[in-house]
């Protein structure tokens, strides 16, 4: 019998492009573990915010000292994937607006960056995972065999994540929806250390007019040429 290796799936792209409804579908689909790390930088947002620590890359101990007492964890509820932080389940919690305003400030501070890489490399060391984020393919797996890069139209990323939080039941303006999506991207895109880019190796997936499905499709396409090449 044909024995596939395993391989490391990366997702990386912009704020609302559907990375993750796409990661975790191309992971169920070919049986690999799914990673979100947007949920671990909302996990460690969530932490400072509740307990009073300034996100201030230039008063870096208390944030050091916070560090130490953050357990991120990943737990499948009911069917869900949901986020735990220190035990506690926050995958509601951490998509709510007051964490997505200040997650990005948090994600540029190097300290935070290094701890959740290490954790993520740890993650990955079996291979066999689709993991989404922001530079998974240019740092935290620079060797991933299959590297998505997902972009979409403005218009259209705000649209969805408007119609997502509505749905949810929350209170929101497109405004500030708009408001939030470019200044993460910017702040993402252009922070010192580890900014969102393409790696040059990536595939673009541009989904602004593909169904879910055409996108699983497309991902699965690349998924198995890929390991069809690695067949031992
Ligand atoms: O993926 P999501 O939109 O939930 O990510 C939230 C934020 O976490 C991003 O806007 C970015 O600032 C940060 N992030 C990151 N690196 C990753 C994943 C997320 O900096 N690998």
């Amino acid at each position: 019998m044909e024995d596939f290796k395993k391989i490391i799936v990366a997702v990386d792209g912009f704020s609302s492009c559907g990375k993750s409804t796409l990661a975790k579908s191309l992971a169920k689909r070919v049986g690999y573990g799914y990673v979100d790390t947007g949920a671990m930088y909302r996990s460690v947002t969530l932490y400072l915010l509740r307990n009073g620590v300034a996100i201030d890359g230039n008063q870096i101990e208390p944030i050091v000292k916070a560090l130490d007492k953050i357990q991120i964890s990943f737990k499948n509820v009911n069917g869900k994937n949901c986020t735990f932080l220190n035990g506690e389940n926050v995958e509601e919690e951490i998509r709510e607006m007051y964490v997505s305003e200040r997650v990005s400030d948090v994600a540029a501070i190097s300290e935070i960056r290094r701890a959740m890489v290490q954790q993520q490399q740890r993650m990955g060391l079996d291979k066999g995972i689709v993991m989404d984020g922001r530079d998974i393919g240019t740092v935290v797996f620079p060797n991933a065999e299959l590297k998505i890069f997902m972009t979409a139209d403005p218009d259209v990323r705000a649209e969805r994540r408007y119609q997502e939080i509505l749905a949810k039941g929350k209170l929101t303006t497109m405004e500030e929806v708009i408001n939030n999506l470019s200044e993460r991207d910017r702040i993402d895109s252009t922070r010192k250390d580890s900014p969102l880019r393409q790696a040059e190796d990536a595939v673009v997936l541009d989904n602004s007019e593909m169904t879910e499905q055409e996108q699983l499709d497309f991902a699965l396409e690349l998924f198995n040429r890929k390991t069809a090449q690695l067949v031992s």
